[in-house]
C-alpha cells in the first residue's frame, strides 16, 4: 500500500467514465478524497455512488476543462470540499476521428482545447494550492498515439497528446519550486466504453497483437497514476511512462 495517498484531496478530470473512472476508483480505494470533474452529471453521480458504496469518499463538480472560469471554479470547489488540493490527475480528453482532408479548424481547436489547453488551465488553477502546501502532484493522461505512433483520423488528437509531453518538461521545472512533481502516463489500448464500439472481433484481434495478450484495464492506468502521485515517487518529475502491455515494443 502506498501510505501517502490516504486522506489526500485528488482531482480527477474526466473521472466519470473510462480511464478517469479507473483512476478515481484506484485512488479512492487507497483512502483519498476524490473530486470527479466532468461536464455531464449522470455518469459522474453514478461513479460517486459506486465509490461511496465501496466505502470511499468522492464528489462531483460540473466542469468544462477547456474553459478557464469553469476550471477555476472546480478547483476552488475541491479545495472547499476537501480542505485543499494535493493531487491533480488531468485526464479528460476527447478523440473524434476525422481525416485531415475533412477536418475543419473548429474541430482542430476543440480537440486541442479539451486535451492540451486543459492541462495548462488545470495546472495553473492548482498552483496556489500547491504553493500554500509546499507540495503537490500532477499526473497527465497522454497517449502512445501522437508521441509514439500515428492513427488515421487522429492528427489533432496526436498533436494534443504530444503537446502535453512538451508542456510537461517546462512545467516540471517551474513546479519544482512549489515542491510539486508532474509526470505523464501514456496508455496504449485500454478497454473502455468508447473502445467497445469497435466490436468484439476487432478487439480480440487487437488483444492478440499485444505481447501481454490483453487490452489494458482502466485500473492499469490508475495504478501508474497512483505511483506518480505517491511520496515514493517524490524524486521523479517531468517524465512519462508507457502503459501498453508491450504494444509499441519492436518485433
Ligand atoms: P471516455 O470517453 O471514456 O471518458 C472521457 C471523460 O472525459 C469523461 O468523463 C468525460 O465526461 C470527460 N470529458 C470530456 N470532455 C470534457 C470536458 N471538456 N471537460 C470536462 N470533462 C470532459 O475516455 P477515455 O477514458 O477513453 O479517455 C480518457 C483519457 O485517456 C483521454 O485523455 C484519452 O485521450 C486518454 N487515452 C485513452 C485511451 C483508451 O484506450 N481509451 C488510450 C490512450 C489515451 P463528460 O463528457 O461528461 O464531460
Amino acid at each position: 500500500m502506498l501510505t501517502s495517498i490516504a486522506g489526500k484531496s485528488v482531482i480527477v478530470t474526466g473521472g466519470s467514465k473510462g480511464i478517469g473512472k479507473g483512476i478515481a476508483t484506484v485512488f479512492a480505494r487507497q483512502g483519498a478524497k476524490v473530486m470527479i470533474a466532468a461536464r455531464g452529471q449522470a455518469a459522474a453521480e453514478a461513479t460517486v455512488a459506486e465509490i461511496a458504496a465501496a466505502g470511499g469518499t468522492a464528489a462531483h463538480t460540473c466542469c468544462d476543462v477547456a474553459d478557464w472560469d469553469s476550471v477555476q471554479a472546480m478547483v476552488a470547489a475541491t479545495a472547499e470540499a476537501f480542505g485543499g488540493v494535493d493531487i491533480l490527475c488531468a485526464n479528460a480528453g476527447i478523440f473524434p476521428q476525422v481525416k485531415l482532408v475533412d477536418m475543419d479548424p473548429e474541430q482542430w481547436d476543440s480537440v486541442l482545447s479539451t486535451n492540451l489547453k486543459s492541462s495548462f488551465l488545470c495546472v495553473k488553477a492548482c498552483i496556489p494550492y500547491f504553493e500554500k502546501a509546499g507540495k503537490g502532484r500532477v499526473v497527465l493522461t497522454s497517449s502512445i498515439t501522437g508521441p509514439v505512433t500515428g492513427f488515421p483520423g487522429w492528427a489533432h488528437y496526436g498533436a494534443s497528446k504530444s503537446g502535453q509531453l512538451g508542456f510537461l518538461k517546462t512545467a516540471a521545472m517551474e513546479l519544482a519550486r512549489y515542491g510539486t512533481t508532474i509526470n505523464a502516463v501514456m496508455p496504449g489500448n485500454i478497454y473502455t466504453e468508447g473502445l467497445q464500439d469497435l466490436g468484439e472481433d476487432y478487439l480480440k484481434t487487437m488483444a492478440a497483437s499485444i505481447p501481454l495478450k490483453r487490452l489494458g484495464a482502466v485500473e492499469d492506468i490508475g495504478n501508474a497514476a497512483l505511483f506518480f502521485a505517491s511520496d515514493e515517487a517524490g524524486y521523479i518529475t517531468g517524465q512519462q511512462i508507457v502503459v501498453d502491455g508491450g504494444q509499441i515494443l519492436p518485433e
